[in-house]
């Protein structure tokens, strides 16, 4: 499987039917499954055995569909989470406990923001933001002795940002820590993090993955590459045994490669429940099967759009990392040379006003707090996902009052600009 390209990996991994089985991932809609014995349960609770005996741990469906998205992501093993927020809180709680201390970027998700910065600090989980675009020297003054993850987006929502990968990964394995990277905006197509050095993988596969808008969910990759054993003092859950789980060393057990994600699914799947249901995993699959062939649209619609708002007096600046001059433009050019997303943000020079006003005159961009599927829409952050964050939060997020996010679908480009063409209009 590794050998086939990401649009035959879309169509193929995952899922491999015998022969009379169903052609079409099954929905496996059942909560439980059926042994002889006792003894043949009593292996799986022991982790002895692997199989399915309770579907808040594991489910056969879901676990085609990870297998799938692993493979994207050129990742060694896989799980999907009910949404992006499960995904990222797993991820980084895997290795993280009270007293560990994050360095994350400043632009990300709003969401993901306040996961980080407010409740995980409940926790006595602490962080430090540092701009996506620091320098070498500022990334290494935010680590601390209890460092434990590294945090990043590939592409952030929304601010557009891109993340130099390749740098925080160095930054992270010189500090003994891992590099988890959310690959949401550019999906495994556009960009495969572990590629370029990054530990773990996460996503809100509710975006391009799924695709049209229809389940919330989530996917965390493992590329087995981190060494915990190498780092046995920094990571005591994986290295050292788990008192709930017969006393396992899940890295002895499972070893680099089966580590993280056999933990993160016996042990916080077990006990915070946060399971994506088959069904939902089902429709996640169907988006995947098309997502090499939408991605390059939503990218060739995000890219007419940017240009042509940069060209309207009334706009005050366009982020898009494919736009020429582009802050992030290099970065786009070295992660995402075949296009980033369709997502496209962009400040209107009349602030919280104008951008009420100009999303009301839209006709075929629906106003929704949503981003990332067929059809286009948009959002002022300001008084919508990031309503909780001060305007100084803001500003430091890289998300003025004024910014308006317009999500590309896969509509025409020619009606997608007509329809910002004419919002323009209404504003003067
Ligand atoms: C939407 C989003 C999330 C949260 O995902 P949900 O599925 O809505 O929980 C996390 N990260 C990024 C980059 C997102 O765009």
């Amino acid at each position: 499987m590794s050998d086939y390209k990401e649009g035959t990996k879309c169509i193929q991994a995952g899922y491999k039917p015998a022969g009379g089985q169903p052609r079409q991932v099954p929905i496996v809609q059942s909560t439980t499954f059926h042994y002889d014995t006792s003894e043949a349960m009593g292996r799986l609770f022991d982790l002895e055995d692997s199989g399915y005996f309770y579907t808040r741990l594991q489910n056969p469906t879901n676990d085609y569909v990870a297998a799938k998205i692993a493979a994207l992501e050129g990742g060694c093993a896989g799980m999907l989470t009910s949404s992006g927020q499960a995904a990222n809180f797993f991820a980084l709680f895997n290795i993280c406990e009270c007293g560990s201390h994050i360095v994350a970027s400043s632009s990300i998700y709003g969401g993901t923001f306040n996961l980080i910065s407010v409740t995980m600090a409940k926790m006595g989980i602490e962080v430090t933001f540092v701009e996506p675009d620091c320098s070498r020297q500022e990334l290494d003054a935010a680590f601390k002795e209890n460092t434990r993850a590294v945090f990043g987006e590939t592409i952030a929502n929304p601010a557009l940002t891109v993340l130099d990968i390749e740098k925080f990964a160095q930054a992270a394995h010189e500090h003994g820590v891992p590099l988890i990277v959310d690959n949401t905006f550019p999906t495994p197509i556009n960009c495969r993090p572990i590629e370029w050095g990054a530990d773990i993988v996460t996503h809100s596969t509710t975006k391009y993955m799924d695709g049209h808008g229809a389940a919330v969910g989530g996917a965390i990759v493992d590329s087995g590459k981190f060494d915990w054993m190498a780092h046995a003092d920094k990571f005591p859950g994986l290295t050292s045994p788990d008192e709930s789980y017969h006393g396992i060393v899940y890295a002895e057990k499972f070893g680099q490669e089966g580590a993280f994600i056999t933990k993160c699914t016996s042990q916080l799947m077990r006990d915070f429940g946060s399971i994506q249901s088959p069904q939902n995993a089902y429709l996640l699959n169907l988006g995947l099967e098309s997502l090499h062939v939408r991605m390059p649209r939503h990218c060739e619609n995000g890219l007419a759009a940017a240009r042509f708002l940069k060209e309207q007096p009334q706009v005050e600046y366009v982020s898009y990392p494919d736009l020429e001059g582009d802050r992030f433009h290099e970065l786009a050019k070295k992660y995402l040379p075949g296009g980033s997303c369709g997502v496209v943000s962009f400040c209107l020079k009349g602030g919280r006003s104008a951008a009420e006003r100009f999303m009301k005159s839209l006709k075929m961009a629906a106003i929704e707090t949503h981003v990332a599927d067929s059809r286009t829409c948009c959002l002022n952050p300001a008084t919508s996902t990031h309503r909780q964050l001060t305007d100084e939060q803001l500003q430091e997020a890289g998300i003025p009052a004024g910014l308006v996010r317009l999500s590309c679908g896969l509509e025409d480009k020619e009606d997608i600009i007509a329809d910002l063409e004419a919002a323009f209009s209404a504003l003067d």
